[in-house]
């Protein structure tokens, strides 16, 4: 029986650098690498070896006769991704190169050229990027590593942004401390570069600076009555059940039996299945303690999860909508909504797998314990109210046809992005550090020692794994410009001892 990858993929593909036989796609040498939603096993080539299991950082790979239930539809959805196999169905090649996994002895390599015997790199913000920076580069045994944290915990979204109930991709935090532990590293929490220490001063004590601050803001919605009294952003929410002290004070007026959520991403959903799950089965979880008490205070009965496009649209991933299906959550579409929509005739897989679910669950009966109910197709015009907010008003999307929906609570959830840092050139139709690469450009120019990784390089895109590669890049590009002796010499003695 084949392995199959299931939903807390992170995109990490390791398992792809593990595999035997070439079965994992798509590889990071592939086009659609940072676009697909996970990672996806050929059943007809795994040889069940095992390799992928030991290799996945997040315990997202199972042997096909140990699916849970819940995990039952991947198996499906990693067959799916490959064409039948058949006599005229073009394989991957088996990798030549490839052995048997041993144990991970990682000798340290020498950079060679104008690279000094310590070259004192400072990375700012501990997230996935920064943290997958740090491995890359601990690689090489003159690299000497500070990073600067603003919190007191560590990695980033990887711990005040993936969900409570998301337990095995929380893990990946095992990984991050291993890198932690090496020695020639050492990573100074609470320290806000730009508040508590200036960057100029850290470009003048190393040779390169990498900057891995993440995205941290949210898009606004623009809409009248926004600023009302019920409103926030799903950033602001996530940030109050996972304990991030910046969101503290943040807590959502659960004394509501509706609450709307704008926007149809992952994070919409992780929201809403928190808000509705059995604060029992929370108990279990990592969940802030007092966000747990009021949650089991809570009077929310329904979230209303709405996307201004139509179900072939939905931007949660094929993964999330399978957690939520077939997870303990209860989950309701309209029938009315979905009256003529069909998979027939879309040719993305995924596309037509999300939309053939969505049809099952509109086939439901609507629940009687608190549910999510996913509606499509629905602009939001303006959030009701006085002082404080009663409900939003939507038309149907390209129509006048006006929809009322009463709400206590308001949540936007429609992306993040990147904020301009002091002394960085900003993209700001990007939202990121002007980059080429990951080397930090003003206008065409490569500024020496300056270099940028993850969301902020980037934009707010693709999963924790996706990081990895991002910052292979990088990296590669720091390493090289530290060869060719194109990196600033520090101007003040070594911080590092
Ligand atoms: C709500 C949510 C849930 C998610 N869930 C998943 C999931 O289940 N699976 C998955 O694969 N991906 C998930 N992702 C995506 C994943 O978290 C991101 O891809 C990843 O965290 C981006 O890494 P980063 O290092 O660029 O940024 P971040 O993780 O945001 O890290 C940036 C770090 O920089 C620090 N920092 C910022 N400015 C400064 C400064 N001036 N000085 C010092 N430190 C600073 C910040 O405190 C932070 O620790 C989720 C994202 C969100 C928002």
């Amino acid at each position: 029986m084949p392995h199959v990858i299931t939903q807390a993929c992170c995109g990490d593909a390791s398992c792809v650098y593990a595999c035997p036989v070439n079965c994992i796609h798509p590889t990071p040498d592939e086009p659609d690498f940072g676009l697909s939603e996970m990672l996806y096993i050929d059943p007809s080539t795994c040889v069940d070896c095992g390799a992928c299991v030991s290799a996945c950082p997040v315990s997202a790979i199972v042997p096909g006769h140990r699916l849970s239930d819940e995990a039952a539809r991947f198996a499906d959805v990693n067959a799916g991704h490959y064409p039948e196999p058949g006599p005229d169905t073009a394989r991957f090649p088996v990798r030549a190169d490839w052995r048997l996994p041993m144990a991970p002895i990682s000798k340290p390599k020498r950079l060679r050229g104008a690279t000094p015997d310590e070259l004192k790199i400072a990375i700012i913000g501990s997230g996935p990027s920064a943290m997958y920076a740090a491995d890359e580069l601990l690689k090489h045994d003159q690299v000497r590593i500070t990073v600067y944290e603003r919190l007191t915990q560590p990695f980033g979204l990887a711990h005040f942004g993936v969900a409570p109930d998301h337990e095995s991709t929380r893990t990946i935090a095992n990984l991050f401390d291993e890198v932690a532990r090496n020695p020639n590293i050492r990573i100074l929490l609470n320290t806000e570069v730009g508040k508590d220490v200036s960057l100029d001063w850290i470009r003048q004590t190393h040779h390169a600076v990498l900057w891995a601050g993440g995205a941290p803001t949210d898009r606004p919605l623009q809409i009248p009555g926004i600023d009302r009294t019920g409103v926030q952003s799903a950033t602001s929410v996530v940030g109050w059940y996972n304990g991030h002290p910046d969101f503290a004070l943040s807590t959502p007026d659960l004394g509501t039996e509706r609450a709307v959520v704008i926007g149809n991403g992952n994070v919409a959903l992780d929201v809403a299945r928190i808000f509705t799950a059995d604060p029992e089965r929370l108990e279990h979880t990592s969940i802030d303690r007092t966000a747990l008490t009021a949650l089991r205070g809570s009077s929310i009965r329904e979230v209303l999860v709405v996307a201004r496009r139509g179900p072939e649209h939905a931007a949660f991933t094929l993964p999330e909508l399978i957690g939520l299906v077939d997870g303990p959550a209860h989950v309701w579409v309209d029938p009315a909504e979905l009256e003529g929509v069909t998979s027939e005739g879309i040719e993305d897989t995924t596309v037509a797998a999300k939309v053939d679910l969505l049809l099952e669950l509109s086939r439901r009966p609507k629940p009687d314990e608190p549910f999510i109910r996913l509606s499509f197709g629905y602009t939001p015009q303006e959030v009701l109210g006085d002082d404080r907010a009663t409900g939003v008003r939507f038309v149907k999307t390209g129509t006048d046809e006006e929809l009322v929906i009463d709400a206590g609570l308001v949540l936007t959830a429609i992306g993040y992005r990147g904020r301009p840092v002091p002394g960085l050139p900003f993209d700001d139709a990007k939202g990121t550090i002007a980059n080429v690469e990951g080397r930090i450009v003003d206008g065409d120019t490569p500024l020496p020692g300056l270099y940028v990784t993850g969301w902020i390089k980037r934009g707010p895109s693709g999963f924790i794994g996706t990081n990895k590669t991002d910052s292979g890049e990088t990296v590669q590009h720091l390493l090289s410009d530290a060869e060719a002796g194109a990196l600033p010499t520090p101007k003040t003695s070594p911080v590092h001892s």
